[in-house]
C-alpha cells in the first residue's frame, strides 16, 4: 500500500510548515486540503454567490477544477490563485462554506484521487478521520490559540494580508469552533491519533518526531 501520512489539527497549528518539510524529507507528495477548500470559497466570490445559496455553491463545486502542483502553487481552473486564496475575504468563508455536505462529498473523493499510487503527506480536518481513517500514520498537531494567532499573524504579515493581531485570533477562533461543529468531518482528536502540541516545539523536533514513530515502525 502507498504510505499516507495524515495530519489534522486547527489553523496555524503548524500542519503546514510540518507537511512541506516532511514532503521533502521523506520524498513524499504534499497535499494541503485546506487550499482546496479555499478555491470554493475563492469561486464562490468570483461568481458573486451568497454563501447561503448553497445550490448554486454545489454547482460551482461540480465543475470545478483544482490542480496543487509539486512546488506548492495552487491553480484553480487553470488560473493560479495560490495567493488569493489566502485572502481575509477567503478565510472569512470557507469554513462554511466546507461544512455543505456535497462540497466535502466532491473534495474527499478529489483527494482521494490525487492521493492515488503516490506517497504522500495530506494535511487538513477530517484527513486521520475520513479521507484516509486506515492509514498507519495519523498526527494531531495543537497549539494554544494565542501561539496559533501570533504564527499567522506573522505569515500573513510576510505575505502582505492587511489584520490586526486582535482580527486573526478572532478569525481563528471562529473557524476553530466552526470547524469543531461540522456535522460531517468536524475536526476531533481520537485515540488512535498522535497528539503532538507544538507551542514549544520547533519545526525540526516534530519531524523527528515523526520520523521515529516511522522508523519504529519499520523495526517492527
Ligand atoms: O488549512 P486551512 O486553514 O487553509 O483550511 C481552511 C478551511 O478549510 C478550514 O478552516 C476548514 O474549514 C476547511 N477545511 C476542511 N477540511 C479539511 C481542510 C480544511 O473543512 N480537510
Amino acid at each position: 500500500m502507498n504510505k499516507v501520512i495524515a495530519i489534522d489539527g486547527p489553523a496555524g497549528s503548524g500542519k503546514g510548515t510540518l507537511a512541506k518539510l516532511l514532503a521533502e524529507r521523506l520524498n513524499l507528495v504534499n497535499i494541503d486540503t485546506g487550499a482546496m477548500y479555499r478555491c470554493v470559497a475563492l469561486a464562490t466570490i468570483d461568481n458573486n454567490v451568497d454563501i447561503t445559496d448553497t445550490k448554486k455553491i454545489i454547482e460551482i463545486v461540480n465543475d470545478i477544477k483544482i490542480e496543487l502542483t509539486l512546488d506548492g502553487k495552487v491553480f484553480l481552473n487553470d488560473k493560479d490563485v495560490t495567493k488569493d486564496i489566502r485572502s481575509k475575504e477567503v478565510t472569512a468563508i470557507v469554513s462554511p462554506i466546507s461544512s455543505i455536505k456535497e462540497v466535502r462529498e466532491k473534495m474527499v473523493y478529489l483527494q482521494r484521487e490525487i492521493a492515488k499510487g503516490k506517497d504522500v503527506v495530506m494535511e487538513g480536518r477530517d484527513i486521520t478521520t475520513v479521507v484516509f481513517p486506515d492509514t498507519k500514520y495519523k498526527f494531531y498537531l495543537d497549539a494554544s490559540v494565542e501561539e496559533r494567532a501570533k504564527r499567522r499573524y506573522k505569515e500573513n504579515l510576510e505575505k502582505g494580508i492587511d489584520m490586526s493581531y486582535q482580527e486573526v485570533y478572532d478569525s481563528i477562533e471562529k473557524r476553530d469552533y466552526n470547524d469543531m461543529h461540522k456535522e460531517v468531518g468536524a475536526l476531533m482528536r481520537t485515540d488512535d491519533q498522535i497528539y503532538i502540541d507544538t507551542t514549544n516545539l520547533t519545526v525540526e523536533e516534530e519531524v523527528e518526531i515523526v520520523r521515529k514513530i516511522m522508523e519504529g515502525d519499520k523495526n517492527e
